[in-house]
């Protein structure tokens, strides 16, 4: 099964991130490492969640000189993951010297680079204060295009913004959406939640999910119950 669910793994320690995955067959979900779990653990961790087949997301969002980030982006493709990212402010120039760091490696080493456009957690007011005058929705799409336009493989978008992404950037453009909620799930300090079946119908490729799942009590019950939410959508 190619599950679309990408499962975080925000732990603060090896210990909870192995007892989670030991739980959890590689088959049914991808995963998500980011900045908390990497600052603690390393490349190790990603090292032993690759070696135990995990699809492994690497979301550190890079963002610096083109020079630096194409030697990063190369460092993750050298820990085997399956994606990682990069913030599409960092500018075209950057964003090609991503992808061509990875470019000329076999399609089943090379991992999918996708941007990071702008961070949900920014409103307009957020925008305006770093000179930005265009609307989060309007420097969503600028951002997404020039992201496209560099090579790279997808954005990390709100599910809310999937519908109209979809639309201008063409089907192969990889979407992948955080923010995701049944309505049974607590929604924590996200402000807008979709459902997993409707995030897929808007046309996300990828979703990912933290508590509901990694705080369950039953976490893999919650994982079928996802993969079982999208299964059907579409
Ligand atoms: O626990 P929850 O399902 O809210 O976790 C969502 C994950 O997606 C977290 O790792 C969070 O950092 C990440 N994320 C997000 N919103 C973004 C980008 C990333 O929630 N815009």
């Amino acid at each position: 099964m190619e599950s679309k669910i990408i499962v975080a793994l925000d732990f603060d320690s090896e210990s909870k991130t192995l007892a989670f995955v030991d739980r959890v067959d590689p088959t049914q979900c991808r995963v998500k490492v980011g900045k908390e779990l990497f600052t603690r653990c390393g490349p190790a961790l990603v090292k032993q969640l690759v070696a135990r087949n995990f699809d492994v997301f690497l979301d550190l969002k890079f963002h610096d000189i083109p020079n630096t980030v194409a030697h990063a982006v190369a460092a993750a493709a050298d820990l085997g993951v399956w994606m990682t990212n990069v913030h599409a402010s960092g500018g075209r120039e950057m964003m090609v010297a991503a992808r061509d760091a990875v470019a000329t490696l076999n399609p089943g080493d090379r991992p999918l680079v996708i941007a990071v456009t702008v961070l949900t957690s920014l409103a307009a007011a957020d925008l305006q204060a770093i000179g930005v005058s265009a609307s989060p929705a309007e420097q969503v799409l600028n951002l997404a295009r020039l992201a496209q336009d560099a090579g790279l493989d997808g954005v990390v978008c709100s599910a809310a913004e999937t519908a109209a992404l979809r639309a201008v950037m063409g089907a192969d453009f990889c979407l992948v959406t955080p923010g995701i909620r049944r309505q049974e799930d607590a929604v924590g300090d996200q402000k807008r939640v979709v459902g997993p079946a409707d995030a897929v119908a808007n046309g996300s490729d990828y979703l990912v999910v933290g508590r509901p799942i990694t705080q369950a009590a039953e976490p893999t019950s919650e994982l079928a119950a996802f993969n079982q939410a999208v299964s059907g959508a579409r």
